[in-house]
């Protein structure tokens, strides 16, 4: 199988480079290779799966869906599933906010919404300057791509949307204000409302600003909820509509159904993807109506109906609610976080553990060279890579991530019970220490 990928499959592809298996069956937290070994998934189709592979209720509605009646592609037509996938999806939606809410079914994956809600802000606005913030990362499609703030996937693309304003997220261990935690935040948000101002900066009103509560592959770096807030005041006083990425935090991943409830804001846009689907691929904008001026058949795009995928959403949900696995995310990652905090005490390269609920990334650092001002070291790309592949060696699936690709990255599926979450930081431990010698 290996081989083949690497004989036929683009030079473009990823993960099978970092994480060489075939996988032949998965379920929960497991995946089993086709030789037999079973590994412990940490990475969870990149957040996706957060029932975990094959979970019973998952199963069970797709099946449902498969009675060779029910209509398994109907464009963007009203059926009974679509009808109820909607009315789930809105009553987890804080009420200020589902009740001014409209809906867009964007495809299937979260760049196709990240696509359509930069169309609905630049039509919406007439504007045409977008807001978005260094290490952020919205997906591969040109507009997308455009807005990913992590130069490595996009310096060989020419020509991308050139009308983007970077600004700084309140990334603590690197705060690029050269102070840490909540004053770094503080200083952060003003310097923000500073930029926009000054009219030398040349962003003349944006058509929309774009984050994740969360960066998810930009390393796990979570805002503090006092910059949120200032950030919501500054585009709600401004008229600059905030789109909030959820595509990978939402779901119950952080603690919260959605991420931006810690901080008590709610977005003007809000993108959702991964989870929804249950497993299959699906998307979402769901945005303000004051916003919905648009006309007739403004976005459209064939594959926006897919009834496994919704049948599929609405069975997560209802599990996440009925098992109130948002609360026990927030409870097992606690219990990650002692663990990571024992294993750092053993090591000399972790240099900083950050997340929220179950999305957390560990920075890798070197501290064999000098610190900077802040007493941070500088990232450790290749000890993160030989981390990594030890896990790999131990069957733990974990991936990288971050501004350098130095920060090991723990996605595992919400059901992750906490004699899993031992066994994984068992692994993780002595992977971090072999890479170590
Ligand atoms: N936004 C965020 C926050 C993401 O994490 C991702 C995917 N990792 C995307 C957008 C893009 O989603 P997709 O890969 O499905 O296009």
């Amino acid at each position: 199988y290996l081989t083949n990928q690497e004989r036929w499959e683009s030079n473009a592809r990823s993960y099978p480079r970092r994480i060489p298996i075939a996988i032949r069956e998965a379920s929960g937290i497991h995946v089993t290779d086709i030789e037999g070994n079973v590994h412990y998934d940490c990475l969870a189709g990149a957040g996706t799966l957060a029932l975990g592979h094959n979970h019973p209720a998952v199963i069970e509605a797709i099946k449902k869906t498969l009675d060779g009646k029910y209509p398994l592609h109907t464009l963007d037509l009203t059926t009974p599933i679509k009808d109820e996938f909607v009315e789930e999806l809105f009553s987890l939606l804080p009420s200020h906010f589902s009740s001014r809410a409209k809906i867009q079914f964007c495809g299937p994956t979260g760049a196709d919404a990240i696509e359509a809600a930069l169309k609905l802000v630049k039509t919406s606005t007439g504007k045409r300057s977008l807001l978005s913030f260094h290490g952020g990362y919205h997906g591969m499609t040109h507009g997308a791509l455009s807005l990913t703030g992590n130069k490595g996937p996009k310096e060989h693309v020419p020509g991308l949307m050139s009308d983007v304003h970077f600004l700084p997220y309140p990334y603590s261990y690197r705060c690029p204000f050269g102070l840490g935690g909540d004053l770094g935040a503080e200083v952060g948000s003003r310097f923000i409302q500073r930029t926009l101002d000054d009219p030398e900066n040349g962003i003349v009103s944006p058509a929309g600003m774009i984050l994740e509560v969360v960066q998810g592959e930009g390393g796990a770096v979570p805002a503090p909820d006092d910059w949120l807030r200032d950030i919501r005041t500054i585009t709600r006083d401004r008229g600059i509509p905030l789109i909030i990425d959820e595509v990978q935090t939402g779901f119950g991943r952080t603690g919260q159904w959605f991420a931006f409830e810690h901080a008590g804001i709610v977005p003007d846009v809000l993108i959702l993807s991964k989870a929804i689907g249950g497993s299959l691929p699906l998307s979402v904008m769901v945005y303000d109506k004051d916003l919905d001026n648009w006309s007739p058949g403004a976005h459209s795009g064939t594959f926006r109906g897919n009834q496994m995928a919704m049948a599929a959403g609405i069975a997560t949900i209802r599990t996440i609610r009925q098992e109130r696995l948002d609360k026990h995310a927030a409870q097992m990652g606690e219990r990650f976080f002692r663990h990571f905090a024992q294993i750092g005490e053993r090591s000399i390269s972790i240099g900083d553990v950050r997340g929220r609920g179950l999305m957390i990334g560990v920075e890798i650092i070197d501290t064999s060279r000098d610190p900077d001002l802040l007493g941070s070291y500088p990232a450790h790309p290749e000890l993160a890579r030989k981390i990594q592949q030890e896990c790999m060696k131990r069957k733990l699936i974990v991936e990288l991530g971050g501004r350098h690709g130095s920060v090991v990255r723990f996605l595992p599926p919400l059901i992750i019970t906490p004699e899993q979450v031992d066994e994984v930081c068992s692994r993780f431990a002595d992977a971090v220490e072999a890479a170590e010698k």
